[in-house]
This record gives C-alpha cells, structure tokens and sequence, in this order.
C-alpha cells in the first residue's frame, strides 16, 4: 500500500512510520516541523509542508496515488489551547479542512483521524466506551470532537471513510530504542519523572494531591506508543476491507494515579526522583479510563506492552540514550 503520514516526524507519526515501513508499505510523510524532529524520519521520503497550503497539498496528491492518510499532526497541550484557542482552532480544525478538502479532490477517501479522549470531558462514568457523552472541557478536545463530527458529515456527503482513534495517554518508546517522546517544552507526566530519573530536571512536580481517588493524584490510562501504532495499522486495514466510518478508544482498560507512575519509575529506574507539589492543573479530570472492547472486538487489537513497567522501561532506555540538553 501507498499511504500518506501527516505528522510523522512526531511522537506518535514516527513509530507509525517506522511500523509501517517495516511492513513494507510505501510512504510520504508530510511535515512542517512546527514540532517535530527530522531525525525521526530515519530516512522516510518527506515532503515539508504545512497542511494549511491547499495548493502544496494539491501538488502531493498530484504526485502520488495514495490509499490512505494518517493525520497525526496537531497541537496536543490543553493549557496552551485554553491561552490561545485561535492556535488549536486553525491547526487542528481549519487546516485539517483544508487536507480533508484536498483529498476529496484527489479521490483519496480513506482517513485515520488522530483524536484523543479529550473529547469526552470530565467523565461522567469510567471505563469510558465511544458511546460516553461528547462533552470536552477545552479548545484542544473540542477541536478535536469538531473535525470527528465533520468526518461524519462527509462521508455521508462525499463518501470518505474515517477511522477516530481517541488516545487515552500515549506514552513509552520504540523498543528497539531509535525513537521515543520529544516534545519542546516537555509537559507530559512520564518523560518529565524520567528527566527528573535522568537529572535533567531537578524535581517533578504532582499537581493536585486533593482529587477523589485513592492516593488523591490523578488516575489515568497510560499505552504504549507501539500498541497505538498497531491499532492504526489494524484501523486502515479494516477500512480497505470497506469497514464502516467509526471511532475507537485506544487505552488499556487500567488506570495508574501519578503517584504510582512516580512510584514504578523508581522502581524501574532505581533512582530516587525527588517530588515537589502544587495545585490541581486547569481543565484535569480526576480519572479517564477506557473501554478499549470495541477496538479489541473490531479491530482484533490487543496491547502487546500493557503493563506500566514496560511501558517506563521504554520510555527510560530512550531518555538514557538521548540526555539533549
Ligand atoms: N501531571 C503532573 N505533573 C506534571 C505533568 C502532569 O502531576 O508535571 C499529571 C496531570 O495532572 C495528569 C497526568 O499527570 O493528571 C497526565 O498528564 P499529561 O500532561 O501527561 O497527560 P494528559 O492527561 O494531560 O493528556
């Protein structure tokens, strides 16, 4: 297959470039490196543009047939999108339209959306299944619920199949240890303990001890990056064999407070991590789990590295190898 990877010189783009790859697919990945790094490619053909260019957008679809597009590439920080909505608004939304638009025109009507449990606000029940309310607390879930109701509207409208695949929280690394989470500033949970593991960072610092949860510090439902992948893989495969526009919750169905999080890390890492504390974060719900049954139902998919200790051990060895200053 030929597909196109938005994003890939991300996070989560580059270990689906890689699964791919390995795969022996063809690839573009398509980036305008607002965030990612181009030593992530490990040598993918890359066409450097910005997904807000309808004309260089125009141009790709011109040059190749592909059979799908995986779109991973967005502004993820929930904070950041309540200070600067406009910022969420036009890369998440307007300029994902604008790639929508361009493959409606080139014929290309198979979509694997990026989405994010973000989209289900604060939790009115957990574990939360696809059919939980809609009801996101910031402008990075709302943007991201707006684009999966707009998917909807065009596959009755122009017939593109989509996949939703909303993450619960990606985490981990590639574990042949050539990839792992990069992101500047760094404001995800485990690579800032592992920094701190690393002593780059002097301390990690919980926010919030005062939650409704057994140890007070917020629960969540950490996956491996790699099993995220492997669900897109599944996901595009099920749309070639004509499946239906739908969404998944990708999770493990277990929920680690940060306090466990820090406590595995220093088991696994042997080093002590100090802590420091401070007050809740804005827009934090006390406790998302999924319900990942449908894409084990559906997409036959199954976590290969479900436990957290795998899952820090990943990410540790990546943070070892690459003490960037
Ligand atoms: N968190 C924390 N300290 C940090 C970063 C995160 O206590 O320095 C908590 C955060 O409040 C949340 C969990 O760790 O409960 C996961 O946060 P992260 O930003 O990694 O992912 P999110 O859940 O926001 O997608």
């Amino acid at each position: 297959m030929n597909f196109l990877v938005v994003g890939g010189a991300g996070y989560i783009g580059s270990h689906m470039v890689k699964q791919l790859r390995r795969a022996g697919h063809e690839l573009v990945v398509a980036d305008n490196f607002s965030t990612g790094y181009r030593s992530a490619l490990m040598g993918a053909t890359l066409v450097e543009l910005d997904i807000a260019d309808a004309q260089a957008l125009d141009r790709l679809f011109a040059a190749h047939a592909f059979d799908a597009v995986f779109h991973f590439a967005s502004f993820i920080q929930v904070g950041e999108s309540v200070s600067e909505p406009a910022k969420y608004y036009q890369n998440n939304l307007a300029a994902t339209l604008t790639l929508l638009q361009a493959m409606i025109r080139a014929d290309v009507k198979r979509f694997i959306f990026s989405s994010t449990a973000a989209v289900y606000g604060d939790p009115v029940y957990v574990p939360i299944d696809e059919d939980h309310p809609k009801a996101a607390i910031n402008p990075y879930g709302r943007s991201k619920w707006m684009v999966e109701q707009m998917l909807e509207d065009f596959d009755r409208a122009y017939g593109l199949k989509s996949v939703c695949l909303r993450y619960f929280n990606a985490a981990g690394a590639d574990p042949d240890g050539e990839l792992g989470e990069r992101h500047e500033p760094e404001t995800h949970l485990l690579p800032l303990i592992l920094q701190a593991a690393s002593g780059r960072r002097e301390s990690i610092t919980i926010y919030g001890r005062d939650y409704d949860t057994p140890d007070g510090t917020c629960i969540r439902d950490y996956v491996h990056v790699s099993d995220l992948v492997a669900a897109h893989a599944l996901a595009v495969d099920y749309l070639l064999d004509d499946g239906e526009s739908t969404a998944f919750n990708l999770g493990n169905g277990q929920g680690f407070s940060v306090q466990q999080v820090i406590d595995t890390a220093r088991r696994v890492t042997g080093k002590e991590i100090r802590v420091s504390e401070a007050p809740r974060r804005a827009g934090d719900p006390p406790r998302l789990v999924a319900d990942p049954t449908r894409a084990q139902a559906i997409l036959g998919w199954r976590a290969q590295f479900a436990s957290l200790e795998q899952i820090v051990r990943h990410a540790w060895a990546w943070e070892q190898k690459h003490p960037w200053q």
